[in-house]
C-alpha cells in the first residue's frame, strides 16, 4: 500500500490539483459576481456558449485552444492557465512536503486553495470576500480538533493575534493617513491564517508579509504605479504558504540563535 502510495502520490496528487485549481476558476469568476459556483456549468464570459467537457481538460485544453474560445475565439484569461498550474504545483508540493500523510496533506491543500481563491479575486477586485475569509476561519478552527495537529487552543490564540494584529495596524494606519489602510478582509483574512497554523508559524507568516509587502511596493512605486493602496491580502497569503512550509525551520533556527 504505501509503495503504491509513493509511486502514484504525486500523480494523483499534481492531476487533483489541477482540477482544483479549474473549480478554483469557476469561484474566482463567479464569487464577485455572486453567482452560483454549481450551475450552471461552465460557458464562454464572451459569446455564453457553454464549454464542452473535452475543451475543459485543466491546463491541456487552454494550450490546445491557445487561450481562445472555440466557437467565438475571443481570448480567455490566462488567469485560468496560470491558477491551473500553481493549485497543481501546490498540491504537488505539499504531497512531497506531508510525506504522504493524506490527512494532513488534505487539509493543508483545502487551505491553499481558498488562498488561491481569494488572492485571485483581491487582485481583480480589491477585496478579499467574507464566503472565503469566514468559512476559511472556521475551516482553521475545525481542523485543531483533529489529533496531532495543533491543539484547539493554539489556533484560538492564532486566530485571535491574527485579526489583533491586523486591526492594529488598521486603526494605526487610517489615524496616521487619514484614509482606509487595511481593510476587513485582511483582518479576517488574518484571523483564519491564524487559526490554521497557530499563533507561532503566524508571527513567521505576518513577518514575511510585511517583508514581500514592502518589497513589493517599492517595486511597484518605481515601475510608476499610481494607486495609494496596494491589496495586501496577496502578500499575506504568500507569507501564509511560506510559513506553513519553512516556519517550523525558520522559528527554530531562530530560538537556536538566541541562545
Ligand atoms: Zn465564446
Amino acid at each position: 500500500m504505501t509503495a503504491v502510495l509513493e509511486l502514484i502520490g504525486p500523480w494523483v496528487a499534481f492531476t487533483l490539483g489541477a482540477v482544483t485549481g479549474s473549480f478554483a476558476n469557476v469561484c474566482i469568476y463567479r464569487i464577485p459576481r455572486r453567482e452560483s459556483i454549481i450551475a450552471p456549468p461552465s460557458h464562454c464570459p464572451h459569446c455564453a456558449s457553454p464549454v464542452r467537457w473535452h475543451d475543459n481538460i485543466p491546463v491541456f485544453s487552454y494550450i490546445l485552444l491557445r487561450g481562445r474560445c472555440r466557437d467565438c475565439a475571443g481570448s480567455i484569461s490566462p488567469r485560468y492557465l496560470v491558477v491551473e498550474l500553481l493549485a497543481a504545483s501546490l498540491f504537488l508540493g505539499f504531497w512531497w512536503l506531508n510525506g504522504g500523510a493524506v490527512l494532513v496533506f488534505v487539509l493543508d491543500v483545502v487551505f491553499v486553495t481558498a488562498l488561491l481563491i481569494g488572492v485571485a479575486i483581491d487582485l481583480e477586485h480589491r477585496l478579499l470576500p467574507d464566503k472565503i475569509t469566514v468559512p476559511l476561519l472556521v475551516f482553521g478552527l475545525v481542523a485543531s480538533l483533529l489529533p496531532g495537529g495543533l491543539s484547539p487552543l493554539e489556533s484560538l490564540i492564532g486566530a485571535g493575534a491574527g485579526g489583533g494584529v491586523m486591526y492594529g495596524i488598521a486603526v494605526v494606519g487610517d489615524a496616521v493617513y487619514k484614509r482606509d489602510t487595511m481593510g476587513g478582509g485582511d483582518i479576517k483574512l488574518a484571523a483564519a491564517v491564524g487559526a490554521f497554523v497557530g499563533w507561532k508559524i503566524l508571527l513567521v507568516a505576518l513577518f514575511i508579509a510585511f517583508v514581500l509587502g514592502a518589497v513589493g511596493g517599492l517595486i511597484y512605486l518605481a515601475m510608476g504605479g499610481k494607486d495609494k493602496t496596494i491589496p495586501f491580502g496577496p502578500f499575506l497569503a504568500a507569507g501564509a504558504v511560506l510559513a506553513l512550509v519553512f516556519g517550523q525551520d525558520l522559528l527554530s533556527w531562530y530560538t537556536g540563535f538566541l541562545r
